[in-house]
């Protein structure tokens, strides 16, 4: 092990041991990972895979954190965080390119600021670029596949490929890249020439009606479930009559039935006690299974049926 350890800093000069992991979700739950590395180059991302993949360790590509829940056990392996070094933007006509790391709600201002339309709808999803792309992040009739028209990824050899929108596969709240285990590096969309005024005012609609409905004053990953064909998961969720069921400082929230949240304190165990416990209920009255939306990372006892 201190082997790896010392050719991972040999690799690359971003390297930190047992770093809490809570620091780097928004539902500020996780133990620590045995290793955190931000690489500030695509070549340094490509060399730090390559040298986990040689010496069989595993390693978890991290966005901002906002859709994962992380065991408090954290994680045996390599988290990589797609960051700040990734976050350049630069629009190209009625495209645009953001590296993996940029926020994609700053994606979303810069697009408005050029007057292009399309992103209204991503403005308020606390995503980075990368992690959106992976997820085909999605609101209020909006989603990344209406707008992405290619990425740039590294494949687990640590090449670079480009891959353009069919190849991507995007599906509701899926995409190609987890299962071929990609990192996305940069993505390309393409949007349609609009009015700064009344792409601005449309988001600060969504923004408005994202602080109405949903709980933002607490920590949490989001929607916990996603939506069940047919069906809102955050409406069987309160018929089922389970607006604030808690476990510790985890509970579901009272203002959106959709979101578990963190009260303050919650643990990862907290919180996927309150997602059994609603799964279970909704499908005895109901007789629905409520999937996760979030993404786990780490063991968990008893495991978890995602
Ligand atoms: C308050 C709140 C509101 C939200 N609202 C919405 C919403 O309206 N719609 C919606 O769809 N989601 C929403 N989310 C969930 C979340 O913001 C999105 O899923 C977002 O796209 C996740 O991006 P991330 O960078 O945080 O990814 P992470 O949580 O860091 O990672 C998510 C997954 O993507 C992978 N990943 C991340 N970056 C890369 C990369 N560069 N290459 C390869 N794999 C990568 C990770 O390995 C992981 O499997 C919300 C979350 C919160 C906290």
């Amino acid at each position: 092990m201190a082997l790896f350890d010392d050719r991972l800093m040999e690799v690359s000069g971003n390297v930190c041991f047992d770093e809490p992991m809570k620091k780097h979700t928004t539902f500020r739950v996780g133990g620590p990972a045995e290793a955190f590395v931000t690489p500030q180059t695509v070549s340094e991302a490509a060399s730090v895979i390559r040298l986990c993949r040689e010496f069989g360790k595993p390693y978890f590509i991290l966005g901002n954190g906002s859709n994962l829940l992380v065991s408090d056990k954290g994680y045996r392996g390599v988290v990589i965080r797609m960051g700040r070094a990734f976050g350049e933007i630069r629009v190209e006509g009625s495209r645009m390119r953001a590296g993996a790391g940029a926020a994609l709600s700053q994606t979303a201002v810069r697009a408005c600021g050029a007057s292009l339309s399309g992103l209204e709808f991503a403005s308020g999803i606390p995503g980075t670029v990368g992690g959106a792309l992976v997820m085909n992040a999605g609101a209020y009739g909006g989603e990344m596949a209406q707008v992405i028209c290619g990425a740039a990824v590294l494949t687990k050899e640590g090449e670079v490929k480009h891959l353009n929108r069919d190849d991507l596969q995007m599906g509701y709240r899926k995409s190609c890249i987890l299962p071929m285990s990609y990192v996305v590096t940069e993505a390309e969309f393409v949007l349609e020439p609009g009015d700064e005024e009344q792409i601005c005012a449309k988001m600060e609609e969504l923004a408005a009606r994202r602080k109405e409905k949903q709980p933002l004053e607490y920590a949490s990953a989001g929607s916990t479930f996603k939506r069940p064909e047919g069906h809102f998961a955050g409406k069987l969720i309160m018929e089922a009559g389970l607006r604030g069921l808690s476990a510790g400082g985890a509970c579901v929230s009272e203002k959106h039935c959709g979101f578990v949240v963190n009260k303050g304190g919650a643990s990862a165990a907290d919180v996927l006690k309150v997602c059994r416990q609603v799964r279970e209920r909704v499908f005895q009255k109901f007789g629905v299974i409520l999937e996760l939306e979030i993404r786990l990372l780490g063991e968990f006892d008893p495991p978890f049926e995602a």
